[in-house]
């Protein structure tokens, strides 16, 4: 079920239970206000999830609430990402799905960093 990009942040959510060690997860990086970790359900050979270790529901959260510092660490665990696991190499693709009509699953904030092949188009028609 698809979530509202400005609905109250749930401490249950599935990525904050990872950030408190609750749950496993396979770690790329982590930096002071962000945690990288392999999808579980990958749809191309690199398939990470960037989050941020506040809580932050949502795209439009976070880019209306955290604090410079925790933005421009996102921004550059998202980059650092991509060089770390090569999908810079020939190219990647970054998405976040922010509300109800992308699609969101999880009500915490993630960048999915797709790489390691071809990605086809943006988006079916
Ligand atoms: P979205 O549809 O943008 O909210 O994406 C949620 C993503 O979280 C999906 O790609 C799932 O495969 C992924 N996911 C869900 N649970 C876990 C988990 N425990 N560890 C890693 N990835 C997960």
């Amino acid at each position: 079920m698809p979530i509202d990009a400005k609905q109250p942040y749930d401490e249950q959510n599935i990525f904050a239970r990872i950030l408190r060690g609750e749950i496993p997860s396979k770690t790329v990086m982590e930096s002071e206000h962000s945690l990288a970790f392999h999808d579980i359900n990958p749809l191309a050979p690199i398939h990470v999830l960037v989050i941020p270790r506040g809580p932050y529901v949502s795209w439009d959260d976070f880019t209306a609430k955290a604090s410079d510092a925790e933005i421009a660490d996102f921004v550059r665990t998202v980059g650092e990402v991509a060089r770390q696991t090569g999908a810079d190499a020939q190219g990647y693709r970054i998405l976040s799905n922010s509300g109800k009509r992308s699609g969101q699953e999880v009500a915490h904030l993630h960048v999915h960093v797709f790489g390691g092949a071809p990605l086809g188009p943006m988006l079916a028609r």
